[in-house]
């Protein structure tokens, strides 16, 4: 029997403790309440849009996180963010007036000129842009978040983050609103077909921006999505920790200084390591790169011993899997270090199919680097919790 086939027979160790280190369970709020029957421990869920941050909020009072070491029922690790995805809902208020002290008229004409400056190419089609909703200042998103995550003290921020490839959906054709599945949380694509606009990246970038340096101010890892941008993810996740690398120093510095560290102490690459600065730091602890679809180039960047964040790579069944991605993802997947590997469903209703998911990319995790699946699962647990918990 070839090894895989051995370790598809053999039990699945749920009760060392699974976690979702990324999903979106309340896009489907009636399937909620198969949270109570999964066989999953934690559930890290994110929010992404106007209308589902007091949804998160509402699932983790109905499944509070009461002790990772437990089972049953599944806990709920809320993450309060804003999604690339629905940047251009946001306006930057530090440069646009308040659109409450205009008029109507007026507040149309600005909700215009906001998607023309945000979007490319430049919509000019009024009928899809009278379909967009008022933009939001940002301003007053941060403050609601930080507001959650005072009230969470263990929520996260996400879903965050920057994507070169999504377009917006265009407005709902005559007839289609009105049956729509009534199910399915507001907001979402839900099949319309794609529109040839995009958000432009600056724009995401400062969304992003402002909810990295909240995360900073509140010390709460991030999830982050990246799609066909993972230069300037990385070069804007640079950017809130610039200042604060980790000082390299060879031993022979060590040495020369006079305070050569023991024996016992194990560095990679014969450098050691030192924070540079103390105090109040302006970026966030920890990093979940979600469903990771880049190169192996970039994880030497993210895990150079200067980055003093410590960032983590998560892996999910839909998106990593696939039978063309998954050839390319075994590489990434063996060269990220044992202890900075997660897993994820990703998926948009919880129940059986969220814990499936789980088990087959911890399964074919636990292949691709030789771990039993009882060390294995031990590994990624204690990883989610150092991710989550610090
Ligand atoms: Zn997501």
């Amino acid at each position: 029997m070839s090894e895989n086939a051995q370790q598809q027979e053999e039990l699945f160790p749920w009760h060392l403790g699974v976690f979702d280190a990324h999903c979106h369970p309340t896009d489907c709020m009636p399937l909620v309440s198969a949270i109570s029957n999964m066989k999953c421990r934690v559930l890290t869920v994110m929010s992404t849009r106007a209308q589902d941050q007091e949804l998160v909020a509402q699932i983790a009072e109905t499944y509070p996180l009461r002790d990772e070491r437990v089972s049953a029922p599944a806990q709920v690790l809320p993450s309060f963010g804003w999604h690339p995805w629905f940047s251009h809902q946001i306006y930057d208020d530090g440069s646009v007036p308040e659109y409450q002290h205009v008029d109507t008229a007026e507040q149309d004409n600005l909700k215009i000129s906001h998607y023309q400056a945000v979007l490319v190419p430049s919509p000019t089609d009024q009928e899809f842009l009278r379909s967009l909703p008022y933009p939001q200042p940002l301003s007053k998103f941060i403050a609601q978040t930080k507001e959650y995550l005072e009230r969470y003290p263990t929520a996260l921020v996400g879903e965050v983050g920057l994507d070169r490839s999504f377009r917006l959906p265009s407005a709902w054709s005559p007839g289609q609103e009105g049956v729509r599945d009534s199910g399915l949380t507001p907001g979402g694509r839900e099949g319309r077909r794609l529109s040839p606009y995009r958000v432009r990246i600056e724009h995401q970038q400062m969304v992003l921006k402002s909810q990295l340096s909240l995360a900073a101010e509140m010390q709460r890892a991030v999830s982050v999505h990246g799609v066909q941008a993972h230069g300037a993810v990385f070069d804007t996740l640079r950017e809130t920790w610039k200042g604060f690398e980790k000082e390299i120093i060879s031993k022979r510095l060590w040495k020369r200084r006079g305070d050569a560290p023991g024996s016992d102490i194990d560095h990679c690459d014969d450098t050691l390591e030192e924070e540079l600065s103390q105090g109040s730091k302006n970026f966030p602890p920890r990093v979940c790169l979600h469903s990771y679809s880049g190169p192996l180039e970039p994880l030497k960047q993210y895990l150079h011993p200067s980055v003093p964040a410590e960032v983590f790579f998560s892996f999910s069944s839909v998106i990593n899997l696939t039978a063309t991605a998954s050839l390319k993802v075994a590489d990434v997947i063996r060269a990220v270090p044992d202890d900075r590997l997660l897993i994820e469903s990703d998926l948009h209703c919880a129940g059986g199919e969220m814990d499936q998911r789980l088990e087959e990319v911890a399964r074919s995790i636990c292949l691709i680097k030789g771990w039993t699946l009882e060390d294995g699962i031990c590994q990624l647990g204690s990883n989610w919790t150092r991710f989550a918990f610090g």
